[in-house]
């Protein structure tokens, strides 16, 4: 293949869905910004690469390039947020092969989501380096990549509250709170997707995560004793922070009549509502409850929550159908964050030094919640796994008026330190963004 100049040409393959493209093309952002002589084409469904570029600035030298989502014709999205995943599935990875084939250029590395195992085998036909990105943090990354070895230990479907001593920093974990995937679900084709990642990151270049040492220093230890060039480079969003002028529906100013860590702030993420039942027990605890709070609400909020809530409730609570998250996490009037425990919000949690109640859903947000309650202690996972109206009471009474929750905001707060010194200029996370750096300016 014809090469146009002397630039180099990098590949990256992003995961379409949750909350996984954005913090990749916020770190190939960052690499292109630092080396010029470098092009990256970012491959990813043109529906998640619309909804990411959009302005121009600072994508000057990364072109988004389409693949198949493989959805059937007029498929419609429903209730099950996994259907477009496990269709999309089925399309990997000839849809990025394809994509690669008539794009027509030659690359000189790749870049890609960590759950795209198969780009190994790519980046060896392409002669090239294979660096993965893992968007979540060192716990479920362990876990993935232990994966065998923990099936072997405890088996399939067995019993969910055996303690796993023998994984490094892993004894307050349970056997229930692993990944999906890990030992029950194992049949479903993103266990296999995870169970693969497992065994093929040990033979990537560089492993690069949103993540940083010091968060969970013996589970990093284990991780780099499995893995090649382990890079921590996060909390990436520090780096590189959405743009400013997202707050079309005024949080920030509402916040800022509010008293120090005084507000509940809700958000499920990007994918998930919950079920109407726990949506009404939160409202009604919210109801209850003196103190105010703001909702990042998905969805038909007349609809969905009981009927007068908003009116009785305008007084102390704001709901809204986005936020800017970073800012408001890191807004002092907010004390507590009802969460799904997405790993890009236990981070943002962390850098806003906001103590957390844990209601997760899937993934690896068990295992996220069980680490916030048992390992950093600093927030609490929801009594019974669902929000019931006297669970969501005692956990936001808990944080938000007394002396425990003073106690977790402390921890949060030592955490919070270590995050923002990791991406200081002397700190880890800068010197391993630096080591990654200058991995790809030699290929
Ligand atoms: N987010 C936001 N505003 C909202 C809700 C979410 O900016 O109103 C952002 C949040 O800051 C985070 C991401 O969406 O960066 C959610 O990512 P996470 O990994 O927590 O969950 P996922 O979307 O992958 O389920």
């Amino acid at each position: 293949v014809h090469r146009e100049n002397a630039q180099k040409h990098i590949a990256v393959f992003a995961f379409p869905f949750a909350t996984h493209a954005v913090p990749l093309l916020a770190l190939v952002q960052k690499l292109s910004e630092s080396a010029p002589d470098f092009n990256f084409s970012f491959f990813n469904t043109a529906q998640s690469n619309q909804s990411m570029f959009t302005k121009g600035n600072g994508f000057e030298r990364i072109e988004p390039r389409s693949v198949e989502n493989g959805l059937p014709e007029g498929f419609r999205i429903g209730r099950n947020p996994h259907e477009p995943v496990e269709y999309f599935l089925k399309a990997t990875p000839g849809n990025y092969r394809s994509a690669v084939a008539e794009s027509g250029l030659t690359f000189d590395g790749l870049i890609t989501d960590a759950f795209y195992w198969f780009a190994k085998e790519m980046a060896e036909e392409m002669r090239v380096p294979w660096v993965p990105y893992f968007t979540a943090g060192p716990r479920a990354l362990l876990a993935h990549v232990d994966t065998d070895n923990i099936r072997a230990r405890i088996g399939i479907n067995g019993p969910e509250d055996e303690t796993l001593e023998f994984l490094p920093g892993f004894s307050a974990i349970r056997s229930g709170d692993l990944p999906e995937g890990t030992v029950s679900g194992v049949d479903s084709p993103f266990a296999t997707l995870l169970q693969k990642m497992g065994q093929m990151l040990p033979h990537a270049s560089a492993v690069a995560m949103n993540s940083f040492e010091e968060i969970d220093p013996i589970v990093v230890q284990a991780l780099k004793s499995r893995l090649p060039n382990l890079l921590n480079i996060g909390p990436f969003i520090l780096k590189c922070p959405p743009p400013s002028s997202s707050d079309i529906h005024g949080c920030l100013e509402w916040l800022d009549q509010h008293p120090t860590s005084s507000v509940t702030y809700i958000s499920f993420g990007s994918v998930i509502t919950p079920p109407p039942h726990e949506l009404k027990a939160l409202a009604e605890a919210l109801e209850e409850c003196e103190f105010p709070f703001l909702w990042s609400f998905r969805g038909n909020v007349e609809e969905m929550l009981p009927e007068g809530f908003l009116e009785r409730t305008k007084e102390k609570g704001l709901i809204v159908p986005w936020v800017p998250q970073l800012k408001v996490l890191a807004h002092p009037s907010v004390g507590v964050f009802v969460t799904h425990c997405g790993w890009n919000s236990v981070n943002e949690s962390i850098i806003g030094g906001v103590p957390m109640i844990c209601r997760a859903f899937f993934g690896e947000q068990k295992l996220n919640q069980r680490t916030v309650e048992a390992v950093w202690e600093f927030g609490v996972a929801i009594e019974g796994g669902k929000f019931t109206k006297n669970g969501a009471m005692e956990a936001l009474k808990l944080i938000l008026s007394s002396e425990k929750g003073k106690l977790m905001r402390e921890k949060i707060g030592v955490l919070k330190k270590l995050a923002f010194e990791a991406m200081d200029t002397d700190g880890s996370s800068t010197a391993n963004f630096n080591f990654l750096m200058e991995f790809i300016t030699k290929l």
